[in-house]
């Protein structure tokens, strides 16, 4: 089967994740886009995944729970698992970790745990855009013993990435790379292709941006599994870059609504 998979989207469980972005409008939004998988990465947190899941399931798309911690080097790893009790195992380790400051909503934004109705059912009280004490390489082995995939995000860009706090991409065994929807996968600057798989996705915190990057991956079923072998194999998933197509929907969308 062919899956088209934005898998780095941002909740309202993010602080700077718009309100909007329930996981219910975040499916629909997907949808609309002609997407097919998803993966839900909010920053240090997965507290969203059980809506999530329900929402998924109830709009038959393929998807992953995920996690997009921010290291102790504050660099961005996705992590992701097809089992909602592993994230939610890593959920509460990196949580743990986290700097006992608490998240001021006015300042730094809402952090709201949703059902899948969009009632709020809470807030987190850290404030998730802390650094975990876990480092790169011992988030990744802790991330494996889990039987999640490893990701380090947006690799190309100069601020929370790998190449902006380190200066390098380390040797770590990672399962592939995430370049931003700003990257040129033509010319490929940073020659990233052939070390590892390169995923890219839009990191939406806003309905507008889902979709504008997407994975296109031929898989016989969208699990953990399945992916590593893809991602392990030689061959790249396709990337698929296309804002405009998805602008152009969309305002044929508000003409025909
Ligand atoms: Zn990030
Ligand atoms: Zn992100």
């Amino acid at each position: 089967m062919i899956f088209r998979a934005d898998l780095h989207l941002h909740s309202c469980l993010s602080p700077c994740g718009g309100l909007d972005m329930s996981p219910s409008a975040i499916v629909q939004r997907a949808r609309e886009c002609g997407l097919n998988a998803l993966a839900l990465t909010d920053h240090n947190t997965a507290r969203n995944s059980p809506a999530w899941q329900e929402v998924c399931r109830a709009y038959g798309l393929a998807h992953l729970f995920g996690i997009e911690v921010n290291t102790t080097e504050e660099a961005h790893i996705l992590c992701y698992f097809d089992q909602l009790e592993a994230v939610m195992e890593l959920d509460r380790l990196i949580y743990d970790s986290l700097p006992n400051v608490r998240n001021d909503p006015v300042r730094f934004g809402d952090q709201v745990i949703v059902n899948a109705e969009e009632e709020i059912e809470g807030e987190v009280e850290k404030y998730l855009h802390g650094a975990a004490a876990y480092s790169v390489g011992d988030l990744t082995v802790l991330v494996h013993e889990l039987g999640g995939l490893v990701v380090p995000s947006h690799v190309d860009r100069d601020a929370f990435s790998l190449t902006s706090q380190l200066g390098f991409i380390p040797e770590d065994d990672f399962d592939a790379l995430e370049v931003s929807r700003h990257y040129d996968l033509e010319s490929d600057p940073l020659s990233l292709r052939g070390r590892y798989a390169m995923l890219t996705n839009s990191d939406a915190h806003t309905l507008d941006s889902i979709g504008t990057r997407f994975n296109t991956f031929e898989l016989e079923a969208f699990t953990v599994e399945a992916l590593y072998a893809l991602l392990h194999r030689e061959q790249q998933p396709e990337a698929t870059d296309r804002s405009d197509q998805c602008e152009r929907q969309k305002r044929e969308t508000h003409r025909h609504p």
